[in-house]
């Protein structure tokens, strides 16, 4: 039978090789009972009864995966807890028992009311359905005495297709025995694909309803390089995979082939991440995305528990740099204890810088006196702070006066602190037009592709109808990074990029060309990176820029790339 390849988004850039295990977790239920034969204060008890097995249920996987996983991931868990507490939840339940529906029916119809509305927002907020139906499914099961597929004890050579993945499923996946895993649902922020590249494991998501015809027991090759699974594999293909990654882990720093060093470093979320980007051979964490510290929790972080956080990430590269983003919420990151305004297009409201010169000032203070605070240790590496969603020149003034004024206080308490190098995020086509401007503010940029992408192109980043022009391989984006390169050319300031596409292998000798001088991204690719950097001259890859930068569209872009790789 000839191969057949599937697409979906790859989350790792790892292969795998196995037999196709289907995962349906959802428990049977049967026909709801007639209303008058069902007894209201049994159904409540049984609910009441259900949950606390569920809460305990939850508690142990947050422990197991706390150790298996990292603290980090376990705190969906927490996030699980409070929807299985929450008021309107419980009530929503207990109405519909008392209309006459079954503990069981009364979970499902209420929590898919809760799923529906989730599921219709953007981004994160559309993400947290899953969390939803994590519960509900677990709930139901409880309530019918259902049996579990035990995902812990699958078969060696395993790979686990499924409509979607929730975090307690992904959680329990062994990497030792899975080879891999694929989704009908899903993206690359998904939970499935979080915890995939936390366990290291191949995967690949958002397959789409094809998935839904490979068999049972099918031989499959999981890419998460390409983003392909692959049903009946040829020997070639099969080989190919099982070859695992062939690439290096450099704990080095690299340069090009005639001698310009370019920095690899990691974008990493919360202290989980740290220890896996050193392992990975990052020279530095070129992206700290401190939001992640303030999410799923009931209050924010306060100032000695963000020190620790930002002293750990230190520690972990002593030779190296550690940029830390200031807070940015709003757009597609919610917090719940925030009271973010309902806004009609929150990527254009009131997120990032906005608010921690806005309603978050005080917020805004705290981080900067942890930061100041976690610049003042030797013990570690060298910090830099930097500011998301800049868009005037105005803001980084106002923003340089706060740091200036944290300074001030710590100064007068006696405190220790240093200052850190100060830069800002160019992810809006404002600040790249005002780069030449910045430069006497900062000492450097580093480049957001992701909303860049979104915002030049006026197509919203993981909206997949518009995928295609909101892709970083744009002409427009291409020239918008340039932009921003030559205003600091003849300055101190260095130029970095974080947004994903720094962390695309095949854009590396471009990115070189195009002038950057630090590249950051998942720690999983950083090998593939450091290897494309050393295979190419400054001169080879100025030379592929620049006949990239004369291109008008996309296609012509990838031409130019597809050529040189030839
Ligand atoms: C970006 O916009 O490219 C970026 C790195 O920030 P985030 O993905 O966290 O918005
Ligand atoms: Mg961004």
């Amino acid at each position: 039978m000839p191969e057949q390849r599937l697409s979906g988004v790859g989350v790792t850039p790892l292969s795998g090789v196995g037999t196709v295990v289907w995962y349906a977790p959802d428990a049977e239920l049967d026909e709801p009972p007639a209303p008058e034969s069902v007894d209201a204060d049994a159904e409540r008890e049984r609910f009441e009864a259900a949950r606390d097995e569920a809460r305990e249920e939850i508690r142990a996987e947050r422990e197991r995966t706390a150790e298996r996983v990292g603290e980090a991931e376990a705190e969906v868990f927490d996030a699980h807890i409070q929807f299985l507490e929450d008021p309107q939840i419980t009530e929503g339940v207990e109405t519909a028992i008392d209309e006459g529906l079954s503990a069981e029916h009364a979970v499902t119809r209420t929590f898919d009311r809760f799923v529906e509305q989730f599921a219709e927002m953007e981004g994160r907020m559309a993400e947290r359905a899953d969390d939803l139906r994590d519960v509900r499914d677990r709930l139901v099961r409880v309530l019918v005495g259902g049996d579990r597929v035990d995902l812990s004890a699958l078969p060696e050579g395993s790979v686990v297709l499924a409509e979607r993945l929730t975090p307690s499923d992904t959680a329990q996946l062994d990497p030792e025995r899975v080879a891999g895993f694929a989704t009908v649902t899903g993206g690359r922020t998904s939970h499935a694909a979080i915890f995939a590249r936390s366990l290291a494991l191949p995967a690949v998501v958002g397959i789409g309803d094809a998935l839904n015809d490979v068999a049972d027991g099918a031989d499959v090759v999981v890419d998460g390089t390409e983003g392909t699974l692959v049903v009946d594999p040829d020997d070639e293909t099969r080989e190919a995979a099982a070859g695992g990654e062939d690439v290096e882990i450099r704990a080095d720093p690299v340069a090009t082939a005639d001698g310009t060093p370019i920095e690899v470093a990691a974008n990493v979320g919360t202290e989980a991440d740290v220890g896996p980007a050193a392992d990975r051979g990052a020279d530095g964490i070129g992206l700290y995305r401190t939001e992640f510290l303030f999410l799923d929790r009931t209050s924010p972080p306060d100032e000695d528990e963000q020190y620790t956080a930002y002293r750990e990430a230190l520690e972990a590269f002593p030779e190296g740099r550690v940029v830390v983003r200031t807070l940015d919420i709003g757009g597609d990151k919610p917090v719940g204890y925030l009271d973010l305004p309902d806004e009609e297009n929150p990527f254009l409201g009131e997120r990032g810088i906005r608010r921690s010169l806005g309603p978050d000032a005080d917020l805004f203070e705290t981080q900067l006196r942890a930061l100041l605070r976690a610049a003042g240790d030797d013990a570690g590496g060298d910090l830099s702070v930097m500011l998301p969603l800049v868009t005037t020149v105005e803001e980084v003034r106002e923003a340089r006066e706060v740091l200036e004024s944290v300074a001030a206080d710590l100064d007068a308490e006696g405190e220790e602190y240093a200052l850190p190098e100060f830069g800002v995020m160019i992810e809006t086509p404002a600040v790249a037009f005002l780069a030449a401007d910045l430069v006497e503010y900062v000492e450097f940029f580093s480049i957001g592709t992701n909303d860049l992408a979104q915002y030049v192109m006026a197509a919203e980043r993981g909206n997949d109808r518009v995928a295609d022009l909101g892709d970083y391989r744009q002409p427009a984006v291409l020239r918008a990074i340039r932009m921003t390169v030559e205003a600091t050319e003849g300055t101190d300031v260095w130029v970095g990029m974080c947004g994903e596409m720094a962390g695309d292998p095949d854009l590396t000798e471009l990115l070189v060309g195009l002038g950057l001088d630090e590249l950051s991204m998942s720690a999983v690719t950083v090998p593939q990176v450091k290897k494309a950097v050393t295979e190419t001259t400054l001169a080879d890859a100025r030379d592929l820029a620049e006949r990239a930068l004369a291109a008008s569209t996309k296609d012509q872009v990838k031409d130019v790339l597809t050529e040189t790789t030839q």
